[in-house]
């Protein structure tokens, strides 16, 4: 039985009376505004001085990495007015704030007062500046030792019955040399629990690009944008989550290439961009990016995609010359199945489910017909559904038939979405880790690793609520608010005999925790990395497969802060003790070291500490890019992919969860969604202005949304209604507001990504 206090802790967002204004969604991005924005937030955290100084180090060849997503940097030249974005500059202004949680705040409030406060009142409190400790029944954090944090750690772990009753959980924002000494760490405690937020997000790209081209990574370069015809741009809000992606749209447009975009919603980001580093366009009222948008409805890609290549095949059937069968032939199979497949379709049928007129699929053809390369573009939208996948495999088909892959200017460009997921999962941050691997690690290192299979984020959620997992350790991330099915997976962490989080900054997955919870204050992106030999830099992995260096210059928020492989390093050594042969301090006194072991263990990594010095980085090597399919059958796939079977009521709408353009993942900059013409407030619900009419709903009206999965409802209360330009029965709200309506045990089918893009709800108007 939950005691009266507990009982007052929020897992969720509280409902905070907002006094939000709606204005007209804006058609262009960036530009001025957006200079005002970064200015904002830069000198509103930091000093003038200090705030411009580190403007001009991020993303430049001797300074950090920023980190926010994971578009890469121009290979060859970085600008010297800088290459950062307005989000950037929201990502860097809240590390680099001079605000701290110190041990004071924390005895100032008590957890379960600070879980009253909304996510924006919690991350903007400032850094983390000592170790703190949550013992069982005391109300208050208080302040811990790292020598006595590392000791509880290690004698907890290793008073479990079996390694697998601990999970092990990485954010997208840990450096390649902590990731790596991380997973070395945990297997040779004896486990591969190593979930990760890749899988809440791009793991169905993974599944998808695995099986149909041999590896899971896109497989364009950031130069392909400047060579292609035609780029198609899926589910993904660039303006918002990539933004210095659309610089590369707007060269890829002066150039001659085609725009066409598909997305539920009209984003200003995907119609048209002010770059606010040109006079020129400063001056202008901006360049058009998208030639053709196909407002889709929610997770109806492969009907509009079929419906393009069946007009496609028609074509070629007709007059020849739009396939290539050069390249059919020569590197790929099930040609013919999916041929028999598009053969039964009926454009007229796919376009009417898709939500998009015949004449706009014809154009989409013709423009797609036209192209002699393309490049296809993706995130969230694509792959957050329980078909996530088969999206993704559709998208590859069509790629395949215009025989756009392995060559200039074409190609898959999933983007991810944090600065070095990829590089993590490059790293071994894996759960089904691939033997070739494991013995690699074993032959380096002289131990037996674990080889069964780990937990995925959802199987470590099932596991810590079952009771089958007690001790929870997480490297960045705010579990808590990032996973579905809010108030689920508060109770699995409650569970635990153990959380620890390593952070930056305080989140609410710190206020909902384990009998003890541990919060592990790490070093910044931005912040100085001094170890015994002297200054380090870390590296990382873009969407690209560049890997490259990130040097930290500011000094750290806090002296008791350690870096993430320091962290992992003096774990290590509490919890393995003898057991492990392995010189941990060997490893972070220089990460030179740690880089050695990778170059030993990874492949593409040979020379890493010579290469990774060298402007810009290397590339990885990437099968696909190279035309060289690593797959099955050892040739690009193609496959036959159902159209979605969503079989909504006349009172059921799918709902999908977005960012607001003030919001990177869980982390809240500000409480406006500039772009969208959302300002002051997050509880908000996007909703067709026929649908209102027909529910009897007006803006400003409140409503409750309701979920029932299994006979199971859930409810996320009190959104204020908001006419937007979205096809009907879709709803658009934020996350992690809306995260408590997303069932666990409701995921993408072979990657378990969350159905986070494609949840059917319920309006219920708040008398
Ligand atoms: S595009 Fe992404 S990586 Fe580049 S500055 Fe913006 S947020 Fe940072």
């Amino acid at each position: 039985m939950k005691s009266e206090y507990s009982q007052k802790i929020k897992a969720q967002p509280p409902i905070k009376e907002e006094n939000i204004t709606i204005e007209t969604p804006k058609e262009v991005a960036a530009g001025l505004p957006g200079v005002i924005a970064s200015a904002k937030h830069i000198f509103g955290e930091m000093q003038v001085t200090g705030g411009l100084k580190t403007l001009f180090k991020v993303n430049q060849f001797n300074g950090f990495d920023c980190p926010g997503c994971a578009w890469p940097d121009p290979d060859h030249h970085r600008s010297r007015l800088g290459e950062y974005c307005e989000n950037g500059a929201k990502a860097i202004a809240e590390e680099a704030t001079a605000k701290r949680v110190n041990p004071d705040f924390f005895a100032k409030y008590t957890v379960a007062e600070l879980s009253n406060y909304s996510d924006y009142w919690i991350g903007k409190q400032g850094r983390l500046t000592h170790p703190m400790i949550l013992k069982p029944g005391e109300r208050h954090y208080k302040k811990i030792s790292w020598v006595e944090a590392f000791k509880l750690i290690g004698k907890q772990l290793n008073e479990l019955a079996s390694p697998n009753e601990a999970i092990f959980y990485t954010s997208g924002r840990t450096s390649n040399e902590a990731a790596f000494l991380y997973q070395l760490f945990v297997r040779q405690y004896g486990t591969n629990n190593l979930p990760d937020c890749s899988n809440m997000c791009h793991e169905s790209s993974g599944v998808a690009l695995g099986e149909t081209l041999g590896i899971g990574k896109g497989s364009v370069k950031l130069e392909d944008f400047y060579q292609t015809d035609l780029i198609l741009i899926l589910g993904q809000n660039p303006g918002t989550n990539h933004p210095r992606m659309l610089s590369a749209l707007k060269i890829a447009k002066e150039k001659g290439a085609k725009i066409i975009t598909i997305n539920p919603l009209p984003e200003a980001g995907l119609m048209r961009f002010i770059n606010p580093q040109q006079i020129s366009s400063m001056a202008s009222s901006g360049t058009a990016l998208t030639d053709l948008f196909l407002q889709v409805k929610i997770n109806e890609d492969i009907a509009l995609l079929k419906a393009i290549m069946k007009l496609m095949l028609d074509e070629e059937e007709q007059n020849g010359g739009v396939f290539d069968h050069a390249f059919i032939n020569q590197n790929t199979v099930g040609y013919q199945e999916l041929i028999a497949d598009l053969k039964t379709q009926s454009v007229a049928d796919l376009a009417a489910q898709a939500g998009i007129s015949l004449i706009q699929v014809t154009e989409a053809a013709q423009m797609i017909m036209e192209a002699k390369t393309m490049i296809s573009c993706w995130a969230m939208g694509i792959t957050q559904h329980k078909n996530g996948v088969n999206n993704i495999r559709e998208i590859v088909n069509m790629l395949l038939l215009k025989g756009s892959i392995g060559k200039p200017g074409a190609g898959t460009c999933p983007v991810r979405g944090h600065s070095n997921v990829q590089g993590d999962r490059t790293m071994g941050i894996w759960e089904k880790p691939k033997p070739a691997f494991l013995d690699k690690l074993q032959s380096t290192f002289n131990f037996e690793p674990p080889r069964a299979n780990g937990y995925n984020t959802v199987e470590a959620m099932e596991a810590m609520y079952e009771g089958k997992a007690k001790v929870f350790f997480a490297m960045g991330g705010n579990f808590l608010s990032a996973t579905p099915d809010t108030e689920y997976t508060a109770k699995a962490l409650q569970n635990c005999e153990l959380t620890v989080q390593v952070s930056t900054k305080l989140n609410r997955s710190h206020l909902v925790h384990g009998k003890t919870a541990l919060i592990l204050p790490c070093l910044g992106r931005t912040e100085l990395d001094m170890q015994a030999s002297g200054k380090q830099f870390v590296t990382v992995e873009n969407s690209m497969g560049v890997v490259h260096q990130s040097r930290g210059g500011l000094k750290p928020a806090s002296p008791f802060l350690l870096s993430e492989p320091k962290i992992v390093a003096q774990l290590a050594k509490a919890t393995l003790g003898k057991n492990s042969k392995t010189d941990w301090n060997k490893l972070v006194d220089n990460y030179d070291n740690t880089r050695d072991a990778i170059e030993k263990v990874i492949p593409g990594f040979e020379n890493y500490n010579k290469r990774v010095r060298k402007k810009g980085g290397f590339y990885l090597p990437n099968c696909a890019r190279d035309g060289d399919f690593k797959t099955a059958s050892g040739k690009a796939q193609f496959s036959v992919n159902a159209i979605s079977q969503h079989q909504l009521q006349a009172d059921q709408y799918l709902m999908m969860t977005i960012r607001s353009h003030d919001q990177f993942n869980t982390t809240i900059y500000g409480l406006d969604d500039r772009y969208r013409g959302i300002f002051n407030g997050r509880r908000i619900v996007l909703i067709n202005p026929d649908d209102m009419e027909a529910a009897r709903l007006v803006q400003g009206d409140f409503v409750d949304l309701v979920s029932t999965y299994d006979g199971v409802e859930r409810i996320a209360q009190y959104f204020m209604v908001v006419p937007y330009n979205i096809p009907q029965q879709c709803i658009a709200t934020y996350f992690p507001e809306a995260n408590v309506l997303i069932p666990y045990n409701q995921f993408a089918d072979r990657s378990h990504t969350p159905i986070s893009k494609s949840v059917v709800v319920r309006v219920r108007l708040v008398d």
